[in-house]
């Protein structure tokens, strides 16, 4: 996620649901992480946004030490306008946001 841009701005972080492998160099708060599938990534909290994700602030709470895979998330780029399209059709038909 970009930090204070103006289309991440008009956005409810959702790049910040998806899955975030971890890389062996990155540096996260190690309890903020988990495994799953036998990687190792982000943790997400029950409604499926990363538990880095500051929802008050609506940024995220380990910026400086973000994920090198969050750091290349290009906001406007293809997969954000597809994970911002995907989450606005499931929205509007009231389509659980459950990731699992
Ligand atoms: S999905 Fe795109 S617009 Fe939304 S927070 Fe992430 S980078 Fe920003
Ligand atoms: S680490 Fe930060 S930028 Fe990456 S998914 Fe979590 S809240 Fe979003």
């Amino acid at each position: 996620m970009e930090n204070q841009a103006p289309l991440c701005g008009r956005c409810d972080a959702v790049c910040c649901r998806l899955t975030v492998v971890l890389q062996p160099e990155d540096r996260v708060p190690l309890h903020m992480t988990t495994t799953q599938d036998g990687l190792h990534v982000m943790a997400r909290d029950e409604e499926g946004w990363c538990v880095a994700l500051d929802s008050a602030r609506m940024c995220c709470s380990c910026y400086e030490t973000r994920p090198e895979v969050c750091r290349r998330f290009a906001m406007a780029g293809p997969y954000c306008l597809e994970v911002r399209a995907d989450y606005s059709e499931r929205t509007r038909q009231g389509i659980p946001l459950r990731l699992y």
